[in-house]
């Protein structure tokens, strides 16, 4: 199998990022501290792509022997809300990631950040200016021609002081001022062109209630954040590599701490949507039934779906880390979650269309316990029993009353093997009034228990099957990809590109009597047809329901191979 990996999906030893620490270790840069930090906006939950981001700074910090903090960036009151924040609390410890006692909200520094920003008027680097939002936008310059400075640039220090403490007070009406840093409206850097730092809003935060009614812009409160926590490493996307000039020119003009911002391109994946708020548009119009659903890219809808943490640190770790963007398959994380699973699911058999077989020769009333073997691929899982009986259930696929040449599943005259069971042959069909087959007749060769005959017999096809007086009901959920195109966003609106037929439910599954007491988290392979986990919303005792993490072809390994 691994020959198999190509030389993009072997862990990285080394990267670009541990290259700079080690680098700054031998300098001693940061007297060989390694702090690094995750910081979530609250403003909807963590998706795979975040995923990366943990595992990456999480995982950067254990191998230095750091630390890394959980920080909020909850700058924007009114997108944010503790629904998220415990949502991304839950999904950062399921990984499998701790904190310790550092989580922080960059909530807790505003007054830090109000006190910073007086500083910078105080020295003539930050102004209150009294145009609209529009007129501020239409100055801004394009990437060609340089911006216009506002008539309120220059206005005296002790004026901007006095303004700024009355949006403070909330004398002013949303946006009617904002604080600017004064840079440089000539700037090829659009960033650097009097960026804005505080606007007045007038709106309820999640967690200091209506004490502020002037918020930090992201740009301002971020490096700040860092400064204070005095992470060592902030490492971030790509789409930040052209605001680290404002962020160290804050730091600077400040003369604080200054952390090293090092950026790495974002995870993008086929058939998957990257953008909370494209996930959110999901949510809220009802195209999946919540931030869980088994569909989504979440981290709680992968965990739904049946993903386990290591799964997803393995697959962090194979994509490894890079400075150019690129798309990463779907099949490889998929391939991680079916080979953690082919190492520890037990295998059971459950029938999920089902078709009845009534075995004529087999003694009505008998039972007999077959023994079946957990995981071939763990010698410790050990054997368990399964009831056989004169009546089983097959999967409805598997029988053809006119079966094309190479069918080596059941039809009338062939004779098949019951996986851990007898060789059966089928000997009629039974149709309703419809002409719809509802069961089918077999007879049975009992020197054939365990798998084999006494005349050396053999047979091409092994079926799974579950005895009829002890089949156990169950709800089982099919999942495809929930976009229909590998870049769902070619499309100018994301939605037209939703796969219809991303679920499909199956009532009336019937699964071995063993699975009567599953329980959250369980998992399981299903001979033949891929793995499975108990549905951590919808299963309880009396209906069982159970999603389909993933098929057994594993779809990766034949990508890696045509790379390779
Ligand atoms: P989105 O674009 O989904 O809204 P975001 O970047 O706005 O994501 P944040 O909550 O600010 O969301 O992200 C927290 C951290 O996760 C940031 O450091 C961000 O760079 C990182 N991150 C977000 N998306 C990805 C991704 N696709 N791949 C890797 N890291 C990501
Ligand atoms: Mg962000």
């Amino acid at each position: 199998m691994s020959d198999a990996l190509t030389a993009a999906e072997k862990p990285q030893t080394t990267n670009f990022i541990k290259e700079i620490i080690n680098e700054h270790n031998r300098t001693g840069k940061y007297e060989g501290r390694v702090h690094t930090r995750f910081p979530p906006e609250p403003n909807g939950y963590l998706h795979i792509g975040h995923a990366k981001s943990i595992c990456l700074n999480f995982g950067i910090a254990q191998e230095y022997g750091g630390k890394t903090n959980l920080r909020f960036d909850d700058t924007n009151p009114c997108k944010e809300d503790t629904e998220y924040v415990d949502s991304i609390i839950e999904d950062v410890r399921w990984l499998g990631f701790d904190w310790e006692d550092r989580m922080y909200y960059a909530s807790d520094y505003f007054g830090q950040l109000y006190e910073y920003a007086i500083q910078l008027i105080k020295a003539g680097k930050a102004y209150v200016d009294s145009q609209t939002a529009d007129e501020i936008r239409q100055t801004r310059g394009t990437l060609t021609e340089p911006g216009k400075e506002s008539p309120y640039r220059d206005r005296p220090v002790e004026e901007s002081l006095d303004l700024f403490e009355k949006m403070k007070k909330g004398e002013f009406p949303d946006g009617s001022m904002v604080l600017r840093a004064k840079i440089d409206m000539a700037s090829p850097n659009m960033n650097m062109r009097d960026p804005v730092m505080y606007r007045i809003l007038h709106a309820e935060h999640h967690r200091t209630g209506n004490e502020w009614c002037i918020y930090p812009m992201y740009d301002w409160a971020h490096g700040i954040c860092d400064s204070i926590e005095r992470i060592t490493h902030s490492i971030c996307t790509l789409e930040f590599e052209i605001h680290r000039p404002l962020y160290d020119w804050f730091l600077e003009e400040l003369g604080v701490y200054r952390p090293q911002q090092i950026e790495f391109a974002r995870l993008n994946m086929t058939y998957t949507l990257m953008s909370k708020r494209k996930l959110l548009q999901l949510v809220k119009e009802n195209h999946v039934s919540g931030w869980d659903d088994p569909r989504m890219p979440t981290i709680s809808g992968l965990r739904r779906r049946g993903y386990t943490p290591e799964s997803i640190r393995t697959f962090a770790e194979k994509i490894g880390v890079a400075k150019a963007d690129s798309v990463v398959d779907i099949s490889l994380l998929e391939h991680c979650i079916r080979d953690d699973m082919n190492k520890r699911a037990p295998r059971v058999m459950a029938v999920l269309r089902p078709l009845k077989m009534v075995i004529e020769n087999y003694p009505e009333g008998q039972v007999e316990m077959m023994e079946a073997q957990n995981n071939p691929e763990d010698p410790d899982a050990g054997n368990r029993v399964v009831p056989f009986s004169r009546e089983v259930y097959i999967e409805r696929d598997d029988f053809m009353e006119n079966p094309p040449k190479k069918y080596f599943r059941l039809s009338p005259g062939a004779e098949v093997r019951l996986k851990h069971a007898y060789y059966v042959t089928c000997t009629d069909v039974i149709k309703d009034e419809n002409g719809e087959i509802v069961e089918i007749r077999c007879k049975y060769d009992p020197e054939s228990r365990g798998g084999g005959t006494p005349d050396g017999r053999r047979v091409l096809g092994t079926l799974h099957w579950v005895s009829v007086p002890h089949a156990v009901d169950a709800e089982i959920r099919l999942y495809e990809h929930l976009f229909s195109k590998p870049n769902p966003e070619e499309d100018p609106d994301f939605r037209v590109n939703i796969n219809p037929d991303s679920v499909e439910v199956l009532k009336g599954c019937k699964v071995e009597p063993g699975l009567k007491t599953v329980k959250t988290g369980d998992f399981f392979q299903f001979l033949r047809q891929g793995y499975f986990c108990v549905d951590r919303v919808d299963s309880s005792e009396d209906h069982i329901v159970l999603n389909r993490t993933t098929g057994l072809k594993d779809s990766w390994a034949k990508i890696a191979k045509k790379d390779k």
